[in-house]
């Protein structure tokens, strides 16, 4: 890595449109937004970039909150807040200060130079920062009859979403399993008992992971019944009736059963959304991006991740607003102790640095000369 993470050198010859931006961030869920919020009233004319909606990629722009309904536990809002709502105060805020937004797949990101590029299918995009802020998407099982219609049920009785799909027709009155024993699952059951005759949690464990208030909620509600120690192993259907019930096993025993049913939700957790970055940044074993200590630092200089792309633990909207906030002031600061270039070429630092107009030598504010080498990893 160079000393500041940038090369001399001609740009790359450019053929798309090319945007030029101090502060990128991609992402719009609490993270990205309030990181735009940040970087907007600090003058730094921040573009959000964000796939657009498409439910087979299982992209909403605004992330998980616009498909979650009550959100309680988002301090401001005493009586609760529907999600989308939530988003959306988030979003306009942003505007407010000067967010340009662009929602575009991004297919392909340069980190090993600064400024960082990005393409998009119209644009390439240069970014003195970069704030990664995409989220985690839902985790599926990978058993027969999940894949999207037409090789399996997804779509036709299977979802991943019940706050998307649960008030849809083909769920009322019907007989549902959730998947899983996390909050989400412990949620979603609650929430389909508005519109089902019964949800079947089943459950891989006779323990939830769920929190206490979440697990207490979901026992008291008459309609939910549990399955325990059971692994949903295929879903069963035709194509024109949709999901009729799933095959059941115990993990233990190897005894299993088929449970009628009309429709399946799966709510075992979430991978971080982070294929694009594969190979460029360092990563966990699972995919989340590693930050350093108490920043949003990530190994690159230049490049911040904050939310869920790289939080395994905590998760919540609160602490992903809390991380966006911290990535735009990491950002900034960044910015702020970059070299500033001279009408002669040569380059000064906000802590008395002078960098020799042809990049070979730098001289500290003391007087010591040094060469400007790649720094050790
Ligand atoms: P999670 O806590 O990781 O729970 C995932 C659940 O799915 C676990 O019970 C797990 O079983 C099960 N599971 C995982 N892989 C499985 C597989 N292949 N087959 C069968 N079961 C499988 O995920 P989450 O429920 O999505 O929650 C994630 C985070 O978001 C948590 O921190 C949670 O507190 C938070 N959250 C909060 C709220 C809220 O406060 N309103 C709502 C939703 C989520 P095991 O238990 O056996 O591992």
């Amino acid at each position: 890595m160079e000393r500041f993470g940038r090369k001399k050198g001609d740009a790359p010859r450019l053929t798309k449109e090319e945007l030029q931006r101090q502060v990128v961030i991609i992402g719009s869920g609490p993270a990205g937004l309030t990181a735009a919020i940040y970087a907007a009233r600090g003058n730094l004319n921040p573009l959000l970039i964000d796939a657009p909606a498409d439910t087979e990629k299982q992209t909403t722009p605004g992330g998980q909150l616009m498909i979650t309904t009550d959100v309680e536990n988002y301090p401001g809002f005493a009586k609760g807040i529907e999600g989308p709502e939530l988003m959306m105060e988030f979003r306009q805020q942003a505007e407010r200060f000067g967010t340009e937004f662009l929602e575009e797949w991004i297919n392909k990101v340069e980190l090993q130079e600064r400024p960082f590029t990005l393409h998009t299918d119209n644009k390439i995009i240069k970014a003195e920062t970069l704030i990664i802020a995409s989220g985690a998407s839902a985790k599926w099982l990978g058993i027969p009859g999940e894949a999207r219609t037409p090789n399996g049920f997804g779509g036709n009785g299977v979802s991943a979403c019940a706050t998307c799909d649960g008030p849809l027709p083909a769920f009322r009155n019907k007989r549902l399993v959730v998947v899983g024993g996390g909050d989400t699952a412990m949620e979603e059951a609650t929430f389909l008992t508005r519109y089902a005759s019964r949800v079947y949690v089943v459950h891989r464990r006779d323990k939830l992971r769920a929190s206490k208030i979440m697990q207490d909620k979901a026992f008291r509600n008459e309609k939910i019944e549990f399955i325990w120690n059971a692994e949903v192993q295929e879903i069963l259907g035709t194509h024109e009736q949709g999901v009729t019930g799933v095959r059941i096993g115990n993990p233990d025993d190897g005894e299993h059963f088929t449970l009628d049913c009309e429709g399946v939700f799966i709510a075992i957790g979430h991978k971080p959304n982070t294929d694009l970055f594969k190979g460029q940044i360092e990563m966990d074993a699972v995919g989340y991006i590693r930050t350093n200590g108490h920043s949003t630092a990530t190994n690159i200089p230049g490049v911040f991740a904050c939310g869920d792309v790289q939080d395994s633990v905590y998760r919540q909207a609160v602490t992903a607003a809390g991380t966006g906030c911290m990535s735009a002031i990491d950002a900034e600061r960044f910015l702020d102790h970059l070299p500033v270039e001279m009408p002669g070429g040569e380059e000064v630092t906000i802590e008395g640095e002078y960098i020799t107009p042809d990049h070979e030598l730098i001289i500290t504010a003391t007087g010591e000369v040094i060469r400007n080498e790649p720094m050790p990893e």
